[in-house]
């Protein structure tokens, strides 16, 4: 008997799954299934649906099932399947050995077509695609019943079984289901349930040369793992009576329960695997994992956690109405496990030079910096000091507003876990006028990040040693597109593609304990953002860091901007 504990919250599938159990409909037994299509990779719309598939299977001690759902020759393939597997796997979840494909079903497929043909209850039909969409008629108007549709059996079976031979032309012929061309829900029109396709099968290679569409291959799919629950997404609500009467019409021992909830849509992305093939295809991304894409493959490049993703999906729960969740709900998820999480360091991403002219030339001294703030369990790390340093460009300036609070010439600042420091003059560029260089006097009674005599500064700025930092190229990823609805107007969706959403700082200089810092390792850039090493990138000869995430929600501000 099933057991629920009471961790994730509660709502309507489970609330049913509950019901289900009390009037022991499925003999106590749980079963989901996630059933991708191996043509594309993986998005966060995906993973809503794979945790709530797994994370009901856990909580009632019931299984999960991965099931391919390739029953499309065109746009399947190997690479895409091994794409899915490690994605899953990454986000934290267990199938056993329970990985199952629908192209392994394709037999027994055939089999249930031809027991359809045999009661009566699916045809050949001469008609093509566009005669068969003008007799379907309108929510408004009833179908037409096909010239085809009282075909003999003995005819339709011949005709079938020559069309799985390959006798015949894509178009020729389709096999469709004898249901209702007056029925209210169009579905239930006399859809097709077998078309000729000869294409290659990126698993069963030529040796079918007819495809089962998704109704027809989904509920007897799912029948034949023995699935309780089969969890999809609002727009198969329809399908629905279809789900049924296929089941119903070939008998089968196992008939689950089809549930519909909202798909995940989220503001400033697309989530829809057609538009992002475009944006790989056309190249407005360097590919799948790019770390702007919502995909899980981009997402992890990006630094994302698969805790961080977790979560969200839990806090979003599940509806049964289409709802927009704003990308900045996301973006606080993976800001929070990394808050707690990611090791503190100083890294400096546009460099100006500081000399400390009354610090002794060749002296080095020793800071030691705990990682984090409030976790002494992180440790700390030794971050060198010396004579000359880089700080961030923007931390200095020369003429400076009224509430600028960092360095400019006459102010005194505190550098991080170290001494004051007061800028005396600066060196400009005699060509540009650009300052190049900041000269500084420091406090040697400061070392504690404290003046004995009480006096106070206004501001603290991170550092490096420039004799013992590293150089590394920094990626600054910010949102894919520049406007909440890519999709609202007509236009092209790529029109809205953000301009600014990557920026490579190539001269960068990070703190020595960076080195060798292991591929996807996170940090704090203290003052700047939360970093990862770029695990396609960064090697310990040329260090690459992706911004995950900046420290708060810029863009916040902007949308308040927009509506006023
Ligand atoms: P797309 O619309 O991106 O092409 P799809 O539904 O065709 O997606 P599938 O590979 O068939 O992609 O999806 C596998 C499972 O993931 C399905 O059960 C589907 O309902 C679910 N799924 C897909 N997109 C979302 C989403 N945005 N939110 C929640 N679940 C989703
Ligand atoms: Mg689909």
């Amino acid at each position: 008997m099933v057991q629920k504990d009471s961790s994730p919250p509660s709502d309507f599938i489970r609330e049913i799954i509950d019901e289900h159990l009390r009037i022991n409909r499925f003999k106590g037994r749980v079963a989901t299934r996630f059933p991708p299509e191996p043509n594309g990779y993986l998005h966060i719309g995906h993973a809503k649906s794979v945790c709530l598939n797994f994370g009901i299977a856990a909580q009632y001690k019931g299984t999960c099932n991965l099931r391919m759902d390739d029953t499309d020759p065109s746009g399947e393939n190997q690479e895409y399947v091994n794409s899915i597997i490690q994605d899953v796997k990454w986000l934290g979840f267990d199938w056993e050995d329970r990985l199952y494909y629908a192209s392994d079903y394709y037999e027994q497929l055939y089999q249930y077509a031809v027991q359809l043909i045999k009661r009566g209850k699916a045809y050949v039909c001469n008609l093509s695609a566009d005669e068969i969409r003008e007799h379907r008629g309108t929510l408004t108007k009833p179908g037409k019943e096909s010239p085809y549709r009282n075909r003999g059996v003995e005819e339709n079976l011949d005709l079938f079984k020559r069309m799985r031979a390959g006798e015949f032309d894509e178009g020729a012929y389709v096999l469709r289901a004898k249901i209702d061309m007056t029925s209210p829900n169009i579905t239930m029109r006399d859809p097709v349930m077998y078309r000729i396709k000869k294409e290659n099968h990126y698993r069963t290679g030529n040796k079918w040369c007819i495809y089962p569409m998704y109704d027809f291959a989904h509920c007897l799919s799912d029948s034949i793992e023995r699935i309780t629950h089969s969890i999809c997404t609002l727009e198969f609500e329809n399908n629905r009576p279809l789900y049924d009467w296929f089941l119903d019409e070939l008998k089968v021992e196992s008939h689950p329960q089809q549930i519909e909830f909202a798909r995940l849509n989220l503001s400033f992305t697309v989530l829809s695997k057609r538009r992002l093939i475009e944006l790989v295809e056309k190249r407005y991304v360097s590919g799948w994992n790019d770390p702007r894409m919502p995909t899980l493959a981009g997402m992890r490049r990006r630094g994302f956690t698969p805790e961080a993703i977790r979560n969200f999906c839990e806090r979003i729960g599940v509806a049964k109405n289409d709802s927009v969740i704003d990308m900045a709900l996301l973006e606080n998820s993976i800001r929070e496990d990394l808050n707690g999480r990611a090791p503190r360091v100083m890294a400096v991403l546009r460099p100006l030079r500081v000399v400390i002219d009354n610090y002794p030339e060749g002296q080095i001294e020793e800071f030691d910096c705990p990682y984090h703030p409030q976790d002494i369990e992180m440790g700390s790390r030794k971050v060198p000091f010396s004579r000359l340093l880089y700080i961030e460009k923007e931390d200095f300036l020369e003429n400076p507003p009224k509430k600028f609070y960092r360095l400019s010439i006459g102010r005194e600042v505190r550098l991080r876990y170290g001494y004051f420091i007061k800028c005396v003059s600066v060196a400009k560029d005699p060509n540009t006028g650009e300052v190049v260089e900041v000269h500084c006097t420091y406090d040697p009674e400061t070392r504690s990040g404290f003046a004995p005599d009480g006096r106070k500064v206004d501001a603290t700025i991170h550092w490096v040693s420039a004799a013992h930092s590293l150089s590394a190229e920094v990626r600054l990823y910010d949102r894919l597109f520049r406007v909440a609805n890519p999709l609202e107007k007509d236009s092209d969706f790529t029109e809205y593609l953000n301009s600014k959403s990557l920026e490579i700082l190539r001269s960068c200089q990070v703190e020595p304990s960076l080195a060798g810092a292991a591929p996807g390792s996170q940090f704090q850039f203290e003052r700047v953002g939360y970093f990862c090493t770029d695990p396609v990138d960064s090697s310990d000869r040329a260090l690459v860091f992706n911004r995950t995430v900046t420290l708060r929600d810029s863009w916040a501000k902007i949308s308040e901007k927009e509506k006023k």
